[in-house]
């Protein structure tokens, strides 16, 4: 909603690209191109409390003559957008899929969480997004992506490659109300449209639902996969927690991770406030963020395991 969009200012995030440099050579970078290291948030550079990979530097600040982002060496992500990644946490060697993937924020950072090693299988329906995947994550220095052109829903599982992928990484489109800084967003802004009445929002949202759930759904018939994280930059609980839910209730071999598994310092968790059947210990293992409380974007992540009973020897 409109109000959430103009409501506050959030810092300037960018994501060290552990790929080419790290976050401590990052760091001394800009302290000593004048800016000023502090261990509380705003004001000058730190390190980001959750996400040991992530600085954050004044609201605003513009880095795109900056030397690390020309050289590709940091991501200028907002923070929330970065947890998908970072929760999905793909072992290096172990083989991926990035089902909504353009252009490739998230990918990139899969494929610097698995320091190159591997295979991560990225699709996208647009293919003027997914050339802007290809240019960012080559910039990026990721060499184990497959980009493919066409739609997640119509990938069969049982090819050979497919067959073997055991963390999938769901970023569909969704209404992207939780947006405020358009800038940073070209991802998730791309199928987010302005409705004229309420009711045209009512329908958009019951459509993006649809294709949300179909997206979890298909995913989930994955045979080997093991972790399966859904997110979007909606606040609208309809797309969030009510997607978690329809999925719940059908596909009993898969449970939400537990808190423990998915960002536990961070406090901001599922939506309690509207109807649902959801348990306590379930929304507890949900991730928002909100960008008055938490000055990220509005952003929603969910953390799917493969019942323990029905994998051998999954730890
Ligand atoms: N994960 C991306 C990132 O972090 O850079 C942002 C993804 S954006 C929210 C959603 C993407 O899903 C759009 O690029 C859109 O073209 C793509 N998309 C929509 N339907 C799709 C489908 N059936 N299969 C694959 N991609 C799809």
């Amino acid at each position: 909603p409109a109000s959430v969009k103009n409501a506050v200012t959030i810092p300037r995030y960018v994501r060290v690209n552990t790929l080419k440099t790290t976050p401590d050579h990052a760091l001394r970078h800009y302290i000593r191109s004048g800016y000023r290291q502090v261990e509380e948030w705003s004001k000058t550079v730190m390190q980001d409390p959750h996400l040991p990979e992530l600085l954050i530097l004044p609201s605003g600040t513009d880095l795109h003559a900056d030397a690390l982002y020309v050289r590709g060496d940091i991501i200028i992500q907002d923070k929330a957008s970065c947890f998908p990644a970072f929760v999905l946490n793909p072992p290096p060697g172990s083989s991926v899929v990035d089902a909504c993937a353009a252009p490739g924020n998230k990918t990139s950072h899969l494929v610097a969480r698995m320091n190159n090693q591997g295979k991560v299988i990225a699709y996208d329906l647009d293919a003027r997004r997914l050339d802007l995947l290809k240019r960012m994550t080559g910039k990026a220095g990721c060499n184990i992506i497959q980009a493919k052109h066409g739609s997640f829903l119509e990938t069969n599982p049982k090819d050979e490659a497919l067959s073997q992928v055991e963390y999938l990484l769901l970023d569909p489109s969704c209404s992207g109300s939780g947006i405020i800084s358009r800038l940073d967003h070209l991802a998730d802004v791309a199928t987010a449209s302005q409705s004229s009445s309420e009711w045209e929002e009512k329908d958009r949202l019951v459509s993006l639902s649809q294709f949300q759930i179909s997206i979890i759904k298909h995913a989930m018939t994955f045979p080997a996969a093991r972790k399966i994280v859904y997110s979007t930059c909606s606040v609208h609980a309809q797309e969030n927690e009510r997607v978690v839910e329809t999925i719940l209730a059908s596909h009993p071999h898969f449970i939400l991770a537990p808190r423990s598994q998915v960002l536990p310092t961070w406090s901001t968790r599922g939506e309690t406030k509207s109807q649902g059947n959801l348990t306590d210990e379930q929304l507890d293992s949900l991730v928002r963020a909100y960008p008055d409380k938490d000055r990220t974007n509005g952003f929603f992540v969910a953390c799917f395991i493969r019942r323990p009973a029905s994998i051998s020897g999954y730890i």
